[in-house]
C-alpha cells in the first residue's frame, strides 16, 4: 500500500499537466515498513527526463540523479519508496518498458494526463516480475 498526502499528489499532477505533451517523471521519498509492504511518501522530487528523442511515451531518468536523491533521502533519514511518471493521452497502466526497468519494494504511481489534463492514476508494485495494483491511502 501506499500513503500519500493530497498535497503531494496535487503537486505530481500539476507537474504532469505542466509538462504535458511529455512524460514527466520523479522520485517519492519517505519510509518504507517492508514487512508490511506499506510506502509512506514525504516528499516528491521531479527529476529531468532525460529521453528526448521519445518523451512524449518514454522516460529515463539519469544515475546521477538516482545517486543524488538517494542521497538526499538519506541525509533527512528518509530512502527512495517509489517513482512516478505520466503518460500523456495513454491510460494509467505501465507499459512494457515500464516493467522493464521496474525495481522490487517500489511503488510506480502513473497519472494519465489527457489533452493536457490530469485524468487518473493508479499506483502499481513489482509481484513476482510483473505489475500489480496497489491500494492509494491518500491522507
Ligand atoms: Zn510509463
Amino acid at each position: 500500500m501506499l500513503i500519500i498526502p493530497a498535497e503531494l499528489l496535487d503537486i505530481i499532477k500539476k507537474q504532469g499537466e505542466e509538462g504535458y505533451p511529455f512524460e514527466i517523471c520523479g522520485f517519492m521519498i519517505g519510509k518504507m515498513d517492508y514487512n508490511n509492504g506499506v510506502r509512506e511518501v514525504v516528499e516528491v522530487i521531479q527529476v529531468e527526463n532525460q529521453n528526448k528523442e521519445r518523451a512524449n511515451d518514454r522516460f529515463d531518468i539519469s544515475p546521477k540523479d538516482y545517486v543524488k536523491v538517494e542521497s538526499y533521502a538519506d541525509s533527512k533519514g528518509l530512502q527512495i519508496v517509489g517513482i512516478y511518471h505520466s503518460h500523456p493521452d495513454h491510460p494509467d497502466r505501465p507499459s512494457q518498458t515500464d516493467l522493464m526497468y521496474a525495481l522490487e519494494d517500489m511503488s510506480y504511481i502513473i497519472l494519465s494526463v489527457k489533452n493536457g489534463k490530469a485524468e487518473s492514476f493508479r499506483s502499481w508494485y513489482l509481484k513476482d516480475k510483473k505489475f500489480e495494483e496497489e491500494e492509494v491511502k491518500v491522507i
